[in-house]
């Protein structure tokens, strides 16, 4: 092997190293078992064996940006008066996002759930109620979403779909609604991410009317990083283009909860 393979060897070993140890820590983030089981007991049983789905007829699209602040982007959606949902990590919390929807990006990378929202109150001087994970890591949905519901998220946008829906346990239906996002930029088969879109391209969703499409968008540095470029301009624009509702996740919240 000449020095060029050789440097090129090691440095996809150290890629590879870095890449199972973040996936380790993800894996291990350990849940309390007594607190999920005292969740789960004091829930009302009855004979569900469906979740239950959302009927929501309007056409709604909601803009979701992930990881951190951006002030290009956020002077975007501003310009377009087109409302949105931050998920920062929370050593992410600066001050630019005062009085922006500011909702909880926890990272089972960075600690227990605990310590990033009480974190997240003291920056923000609120109690979050909707979540994405970071990285989308999920472990399943009896664990994740009642561990989510416990501490007070009303709300969850970590999965992959369209239709909201409340999960169904052993007869017993979880008061958390997951939101599903359509849409994550970037495209999974461009760049080796987490997340992944369930169209190659975001027209489809619109042409076809679907509601609601919940769209995950990321900050220009990370953009820069992962050489992609960003999709919220034309999201916005074949928003506009299909006449849809613009909301934000807590306003679409609301609604589900009047149903
Ligand atoms: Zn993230």
């Amino acid at each position: 092997m000449n020095t060029k393979d050789k440097t090129k060897a090691k440095e996809t070993m150290r890629e590879q190293i870095y890449c199972d140890s973040k996936r380790e820590r993800g894996a291990l983030y350990s849940f309390p078992p007594p607190l999920i089981i005292n969740f789960y007991k004091q829930l009302p049983i009855a004979k569900n064996y469906k979740q239950v789905d959302a009927n929501i007829r309007r056409k709604i699209v909601v803009v979701t940006m992930d990881d951190n602040y951006d002030l290009f982007l956020d002077n975007l959606l501003a310009k377009n008066n087109v409302p949105a949902t931050w998920f920062p990590v929370v050593n992410e919390l600066v001050p630019e996002l005062k009085n922006k929807e500011v909702e909880f990006h926890f990272n089972k990378d960075m600690g227990s759930i605990e310590s990033q929202k009480k974190k997240f109150i003291e920056k923000m001087g609120y109690t979050p109620r909707i979540n994405r994970n970071h990285r989308l890591w999920w472990r399943s949905d009896n664990i994740d979403f009642a561990y989510l519901s416990l501490h007070g998220i009303l709300a969850d946008s970590t999965k992959i779909g369209i239709t909201p829906y409340k999960p169904c346990v052993q007869g017993r239906i979880l008061p958390i609604w997951e939101i599903p996002f359509a849409f994550f930029e970037p495209s999974c088969v461009s760049v080796m991410r987490a997340g992944y879109s369930l169209v190659e391209n975001m027209e489809t969703l619109f042409r076809n009317n679907v509601t609601p499409i919940v769209g995950t968008f990321h900050p220009l540095n990370l953009e820069k990083y992962h050489h992609f470029s960003s999709q919220l301009e034309k999201f916005i624009r074949l928003g506009r283009k299909y006449h849809y509702n613009f909301m934000s996740l807590k306003q679409l919240l609301n609604l589900l909860q009047d149903q």
